[in-house]
């Protein structure tokens, strides 16, 4: 929890955070590691906004071959931060409880948010072979991956009828 009561009662401008989250293995995919996050809290007369970023030190597995490798994407993290919620659109700010702000909630939430749904060890990875599981990046099997569906034989006597 970050105290922000000086910044709302403008003793101070400005208010700098720096946090590390927990373990982030609740992400899918995600084999270990957490995020740093940090930046800055401002009051601009009344406007409580939030700047900073997110970085992930992450080992992460990729969605298509199953290789772990390291993942640190910056991610940023703006809020706008508003101690009563009165006439304010609840959805574009965050609304403080007793001047002090969840900052392990925000940038857990913007990670879920912001993260890829998968990650890929590289952009073009060919992934396994689905018949014999090797490494279809280091080389090419002997599979013949193009052997039909036999369902499809069904559809072609249909038509050939
Ligand atoms: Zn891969
Ligand atoms: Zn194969």
């Amino acid at each position: 929890m970050l105290d922000l009561k000086k910044l709302l009662d403008g003793c101070v401008p400005s208010v700098e955070f720096s946090i590390q989250t927990e373990e982030l293995d609740y992400i899918e995919d995600v084999v270990s590691g957490f995020a740093k996050a940090s930046g800055v809290i401002t009051n601009h007369s009344g406007l409580v906004l939030l700047k900073g970023e997110i970085i992930p030190e992450l080992v992460v597995s990729c969605a298509r071959c199953g290789k772990e490798f390291n993942y640190s994407e910056k991610i940023a993290l703006e809020a706008k931060i508003t101690d009563k919620l009165a006439n304010k659109d609840e959805d574009e700010f965050v609304l403080l409880t007793d001047f002090a702000l969840d900052i392990d909630e925000l940038v857990r939430s913007t990670l879920i948010l912001e993260m890829p749904s998968r990650f890929l060890c590289r952009e073009d990875c060919k992934g396994l072979c689905s018949k014999c599981g090797c490494d279809l990046n280091e080389g090419k099997c002997n599979c013949d991956l193009k052997e039909r569906d036999p369902r499809w034989d069904v559809l072609k006597d249909y038509f050939n009828d």
